[in-house]
C-alpha cells in the first residue's frame, strides 16, 4: 500500500540532518513518495520503520530476472510512465524463437548466426538476449530434444513456451540451475504451473487475453508462493496490445495495483510478416514490453531494434559519454595533428569515423565536456580553453607529439585565442564545424 509523504515523513528521523542530501526529511519524504529516490538513501531509518516504508517503497512492477550461465536478462522495476519522467531501467529483452519441431540441424543453423551477431553501437556492444523454445509438438521427448540443441548452441537465458506441465518438466530438465522464464499458467492450470515455477525457482507467465482474469490468476499465485511473474495480455494485434500493455503500465505505475505490477511479454513472432514483427517489435518496445519474442533474426532489423532500445532506455538526464582522454586513430605517429572534440559520445564517434574513413592517422583529444556536444559544452561553460589544455597536460600529450598541432572544432573557434595563451608552445589551428568535413580538412589544411 502507498503512503503519502506525509505517512513517510512521520516514520522518517525528523532531524534534517541532510545525509541523504536533501534539505529536509519532508523533502526526502516527498521524493519518495513519487518514488523518484530510494529508502536506501537515508542511513538512519529504524527498523521498525523500514519495514513500514520498504513495502511502500517497492517499486510498483517487480523485477523479474531469467538466469542462466553467466546471463541474465532483467525486466521491471520501472516506476514511471513516461521516460521523460525520470528514466526507464531494465531494457526489453530480445529473444528468438524456434519450435520442437524443428531438427536439430535447423535450429542451429537459424540460432548460430543470431547468436555470432554483435554490433557496437556508441561504444555499447549489442546483441541478441535468449532463445525462446516452444513446443508445437506438445511431445515431452521432441522439446526436451530441442532445448538441447538451443543449449548446444548457446548459454543466454531461455523462455520455454508450452501450456502442457508435462511438457515444460521435460525442458526444465536440460535447464538444470538455471532460471528460464516458463510459458504459461492460465485459469486452467495455474496451480500445477504455478508448482512447477515454484520448485525450478523460475519466472512464469500468466496468460490471459482479460486483463481482469490475469490480475485474478496473479492473486491467486502469490498466496501460493509464486512470486517472480511476467504477464502476456494475449492479444497479438497491434492496437489491442498498445491498449492493454498500457493499461497495465497505468494501473501498476498510477494506481499502485499490485496484481498487474508485473514486466510485460510480447510475441511479435505470431505476425503475419517479417516487416509486421519489427513494427510490432518496436511499438512493445516503447510501451511497454519486458521480455520480446521474435520469429526472424536478421541483423538489419535487429540492429534497429536494439538502437530503438538503447535510445528509450537511456536516462534522458545523462547523456552517453565517452572516457575522456587521448585516442589514436589509423595509427598516428608524433608528427600527426591532435584534434579536440567532447566527449559526448555521439560526437566522438562522428568525428572518429569520420577522421578513420579518410585514411589519416590523427591524435584524437576527447576533453571532459559532462557528456555534453561542443557547442551545447562551450555555452555551459564547459568546454573552454583552460579545460583543454589542463586535458593536454592531463594525458601527458606534449611527451606523444612533435610537431604540437591542435585542432579546435570549427564552432569553437572563438576559443583560438585563449588557447594559444594556454599552450604558448603549440601551434593552435581551427578545424571545420561539421565532422564530415574532417577528411579534406586533414588532406588540404595540415
Ligand atoms: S538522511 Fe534521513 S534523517 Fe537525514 S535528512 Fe535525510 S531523511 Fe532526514
Amino acid at each position: 500500500m502507498a503512503l503519502s509523504g506525509i505517512e513517510i515523513y512521520k516514520l522518517l528521523p525528523k532531524t534534517n540532518c541532510k545525509d541523504c542530501e536533501f534539505p529536509t526529511c519532508l523533502a526526502f519524504a516527498m521524493k519518495l513518495a513519487t518514488k523518484q529516490v530510494e529508502l536506501s538513501a537515508c542511513p538512519h531509518v529504524s527498523e521498525e520503520s523500514q519495514s513500514l516504508l520498504a513495502a511502500s517503497s517497492e517499486p510498483p512492477i517487480r523485477l523479474v530476472s531469467l538466469k542462466s550461465d553467466g546471463y541474465e536478462v532483467k525486466a521491471g522495476n520501472e516506476v514511471v510512465l513516461f521516460r521523460h519522467e525520470k528514466t526507464f531501467y531494465n531494457m526489453p529483452g530480445l529473444f528468438i524463437r524456434v519450435t520442437d519441431e524443428m531438427t536439430s540441424e535447423q535450429i542451429q543453423k537459424k540460432l548460430k548466426p543470431a547468436e555470432e551477431y554483435l554490433v557496437n553501437y556508441v561504444g555499447i556492444d549489442l546483441a541478441v538476449d535468449g532463445y525462446a523454445i516452444e513446443s508445437t509438438s506438445n511431445d515431452p521427448t521432441k522439446f526436451k530434444s530441442a532445448v538441447e540443441s538451443v543449449r548446444s548452441v548457446s548459454k543466454k537465458p531461455i523462455v520455454l513456451i508450452c501450456k502442457d506441465p508435462k511438457v515444460i518438466r521435460a525442458g526444465l530438465d536440460v535447464l538444470e540451475g538455471e532460471s528460464p522464464l516458463i510459458y504459461a499458467a492460465d485459469e486452467s492450470n495455474w496451480e500445477e504451473m504455478g508448482e512447477i515455477a515454484k520448485n525450478a525457482n523460475a519466472p512464469l507467465v500468466v496468460s490471459s487475453p482479460n486483463i481482469d482474469s490475469i490480475a485474478e490468476i496473479t492473486e491467486k499465485l502469490k498466496d501460493f508462493g509464486v512470486l517472480n511473474l511476467v504477464l502476456d495480455p494475449a492479444n497479438r494485434d497491434l492496437s489491442t496490445s498498445l491498449m492493454q500493455f498500457t493499461q497495465i503500465r497505468r494501473l501498476a505505475i498510477k494506481k499502485d495495483f499490485r496484481p498487474l505490477g508485473y514486466p510485460v511479454i510480447a510475441f511479435p513472432c505470431h505476425a503475419p510478416s517479417p516487416e509486421t514483427e519489427s513494427i510490432q517489435a518496436a511499438q512493445a518496445i516503447t510501451k511497454y514490453a519486458g521480455f520480446i519474442v521474435l520469429e526472424t533474426f536478421s541483423p538489419e532489423a535487429l540492429y534497429a531494434l536494439l538502437v530503438l532500445r538503447q535510445n528509450i532506455y537511456t536516462d534522458p538526464q545523462k547523456p552517453i559519454q565517452v572516457q575522456p582522454g587521448i585516442y589514436e586513430i589509423n595509427d598516428p605517429k608524433p608528427e600527426d595533428p591532435v584534434l579536440v572534440t567532447t566527449n559526448f559520445s555521439i560526437t566522438y564517434f562522428s568525428v572518429a569515423n569520420e577522421v578513420e574513413g579518410s585514411g589519416q592517422p590523427a591524435w584524437l583529444l576527447v576533453s571532459e565536456a559532462e557528456g555534453m556536444s561542443v557547442l551545447t559544452a562551450w555555452a555551459a561553460g564547459n568546454f573552454d580553453a583552460e579545460r583543454i589544455a589542463k586535458d593536454v597536460k592531463r594525458f601527458e600529450i606534449a611527451d606523444k607529439v612533435t610537431n604540437k598541432q591542435i585542432v579546435l572544432p570549427g564552432h569553437v573557434s572563438v576559443l583560438s585565442g585563449e588557447l594559444e595563451e594556454e599552450l604558448p608552445d603549440w601551434d593552435v589551428r581551427v578545424g571545420p564545424r561539421e565532422a564530415v568535413d574532417l577528411p579534406a580538412f586533414l588532406k588540404q589544411a595540415l
